[in-house]
């Protein structure tokens, strides 16, 4: 079975093509993705009108990519990001799957885009076991037990304020590194000392909960070292700064992550999400799931961030594991939430 997904909740317009094999796996056919980055770059965020109207452009020559990468006339399913996500972009791509599914007659498949993050690792590293994921991206910070892809996800934990993704984008602003932040302040992180800054570990005290996140105390903290420099007219390093803060968010994400693991009582930690990108979230997971015992698994950089390709694998999944299509009168939900029901509408 050949499934088309479409992805448009930001600022990627994606289109993934995947074969699904019937035993958990799918391989890989055409993974588009046109991104509208470079014209939010001058607001120094995503506006979502300008990413609406990108979308509207990109949305017909993607699937076209698509189709013509994978070889594939028509497939057989389509599948769409209905939420969460900007309200207007989340439209266009759903207009679209919506078109095109009732032009090929073919089933239609409303799929939630967190659960895409997490399934899309099974195309490099094969079935899911029982797992704890860590979700982290621009809008999202999720701790997830993940039983299987065809069940309810659980929430063990989120963040009570800002994303992860988002305090590297406010931080990245805030040193002068543009937009999008996360991918320059980890560059300019590489030239620095991770150790040089003490940042504070956000809920990470006795009474904090065990499963749950908080940045903005850490942003702020970035704000204040850098104010009280600039004040007493004393230099800062940049890099020094952007690898002590990167330290500090890639510290809590992994000690909180390898600790759900253990608690729930899993091997397998699975990240995802476009701030899974970061270099030292990788190497640090790397070496704590090393001693904890934890098998850790983490999608290519490319498929971190927003693509189709994980959400036509999500797709086939739940068609795998026997959900119906969705009516085509299904609507956008911009709130959606991983949790418990919401992996289809
Ligand atoms: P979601 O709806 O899942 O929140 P999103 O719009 O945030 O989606 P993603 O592509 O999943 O999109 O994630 C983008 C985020 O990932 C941005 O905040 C970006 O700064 C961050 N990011 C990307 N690469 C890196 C990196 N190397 N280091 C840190 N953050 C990164
Ligand atoms: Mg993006
Ligand atoms: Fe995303």
């Amino acid at each position: 079975m050949i499934v088309m997904g479409v992805e448009s909740s930001c600022d990627e317009t994606g289109v993934g093509i995947v074969r699904w094999n019937g035993d958990g796996t799918c391989d890989l056919l055409a993974d588009e993705v046109a991104s509208s980055v470079d014209q939010h770059a001058r607001y120094g965020g995503v506006v979502p009108e300008v990413a609406s109207r990108a979308h509207l452009e990109a949305i017909v020559p993607t699937m076209r990519r698509a189709l013509a990468a994978a070889g594939v006339e028509k497939p057989d399913a389509l599948a769409v990001t209905i939420g969460p996500g900007l309200a207007g972009a989340l439209l266009v791509g759903v207009a679209a799957a919506k078109a095109y599914a009732a032009a090929w007659n073919i089933p239609f498949y409303a799929v939630n885009h967190l659960g895409g993050h997490v399934s899309v690792d099974t195309l490099e590293h094969g079935p899911l076991p029982s797992c704890v994921a860590l979700l982290v991206s621009g809008g999202h910070t999720h701790l997830l037990h993940v039983e299987d892809l065809g069940k309810p996800i659980v929430e063990l934990g989120t963040t009570v304020d800002d994303a992860a993704g988002e305090a590297f984008d406010k931080v990245a602003r805030l040193l002068g590194l543009g937009f999008p932040g996360g991918p320059a302040l980890d560059a300019a992180a590489q030239e620095g000392d991770r150790n040089a800054i003490a940042f504070p570990r956000g809920m990470t005290g006795p009474r904090d909960s065990r499963h749950d996140f908080s940045f903005s105390g850490l942003k702020t903290s970035v704000a204040r070292y850098v104010e009280s420099k600039e004040r007493a007219g004393e230099t800062f390093s940049i890099p020094d700064i952007a690898a002590s803060f990167q330290e500090a968010v890639a510290d809590v994400l992994t000690m909180k992550a390898v600790r759900a693991a253990k608690d729930v009582g899993v091997d397998t930690l699975v990240l995802g999400g476009g701030a899974t990108a970061n270099s030292r979230i990788r190497s640090l997971a790397e070496q704590r799931c090393a001693e904890a015992g934890i098998t850790l698994r983490i999608p290519k950089p490319r498929l971190c961030t927003d693509n189709g390709v994980m959400i036509a694998s999500l797709a086939a999944h739940l068609i795998g594991n026997g959900a119906g299509p969705s009516e085509l009168s299904v609507a956008t939900d911009p709130g959606l939430s991983v949790s418990i029901s919401q992996l289809m509408r």
